[in-house]
């Protein structure tokens, strides 16, 4: 467990103005974080690290929710969809500033001595090494492509020539993000937080929505490699998943280099659909590969992940 992920177990939030807490992010009402409770309006929202303040629209009838969602919904999102909204009728803003508090344990105490207790025992896990990976394991012993791997070693040692490095080594370059042309280019904003690559996230990892929400809050690949959990026990399944990021990282990179050297159009299917194609290119020298059909990756991507195909 991360120290981040420690605190958000121990705290939760009262809401005032709304101002200083995440809307589908941070803790603050019902069981567990909203991107979690309501995965589906989460996915379709247009503002995903938005405060609770931003969803709330005042217009002549008072006060109204706004989730900011990017399309109209689906018949299956409906039922989420209401639900989340006889949550909200239930909240009170006022001036007050959003407060953090302990959250009490089972005994009705507050936990900063069992967060302390456990603050310990994660200290103790880092000493032995066991939370953290040293990049090492994280590119080198992946069984990826050379050339991805040496493309994983420059971002991890940010060495990787994006806007802003070549910037900081003097050229002349246009700083802003060749997909969003909203954000300056980084390594982290052209491979994580882009609105691009969270939409290609997003699409990729609609069958772990408890994962994906992961990602706003890490702020480096390493990071979100060191998170990425294992997948389910099925064979493909599984080689498929841990494929995945490094798969993402490189489509994108490769994305990006199209779009600035041959002024390509981005398109976040035709990423996720080359992710896709990658990962079944890499997996060319497993010998098991033959029990399985590509079409399974365009066609039953969730099923796939989720562990549902069988080897013919
Ligand atoms: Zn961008």
């Amino acid at each position: 467990m991360e120290l981040n992920d420690l605190f958000k177990k121990n705290v939760s939030c009262r809401v005032g103005k709304g101002e200083r807490t995440q809307f589908w992010l941070d803790e603050w009402i019902g069981e567990g974080t909203l991107c979690v409770q309501f995965p589906h309006v989460f996915n379709i929202s247009n503002a995903k690290n938005a405060v609770v303040a931003d969803m709330l629209q005042f217009d002549q009838n008072g006060t109204r929710w706004d989730f900011q969602l990017r399309r109209e919904r689906y018949e299956w999102e409906e039922e989420q969809f209401h639900q989340l909204m006889t949550l909200m009728e239930g909240v009170q803003i006022d001036e007050a500033n959003d407060m953090w508090r302990w959250k009490p344990d089972r005994h009705g105490n507050s936990s900063v001595k069992s967060f302390y207790e456990e603050l310990a025992k994660l200290e103790i896990l880092q000493s032995q090494g066991a939370t953290h990976i040293y990049p090492y394991r994280l590119v080198w012993k992946v069984d990826i492509p050379s050339k991805v791997q040496f493309f994983m070693w420059t971002v991890m040692h940010n060495r990787i020539l994006t806007a802003d490095n070549l910037i900081h080594r003097g050229s002349q370059v246009n700083p802003r993000c060749s997909f969003c042309d909203n954000l300056n280019e980084s390594i982290s904003h052209l491979l994580l937080h882009c609105s691009v690559s969270l939409n290609v996230w997003s699409v990729l990892m609609m069958s772990y929505p408890e994962v994906y929400p992961n990602l706003f809050t890490v702020v480096s690949v390493e990071e979100w490699l060191n998170l990425w959990p294992p997948g389910t026990h099925q064979e493909f399944g599984s080689k498929v998943w841990s494929y995945l990021p490094y798969a993402v990282f490189w489509t994108l990179w490769k994305t990006r280099n199209h779009r600035i050297f041959r002024q390509k159009t981005v398109d976040v299917e035709a990423i996720c659909r080359e992710v896709k194609f990658t990962i079944w290119y890499w997996c060319s020298s497993w010998k098991r590969r033959k029990k399985y059909r590509y079409q399974d990756l365009d066609d039953k991507w969730s099923d796939v992940l989720t562990g549902l195909i069988h080897p013919l």
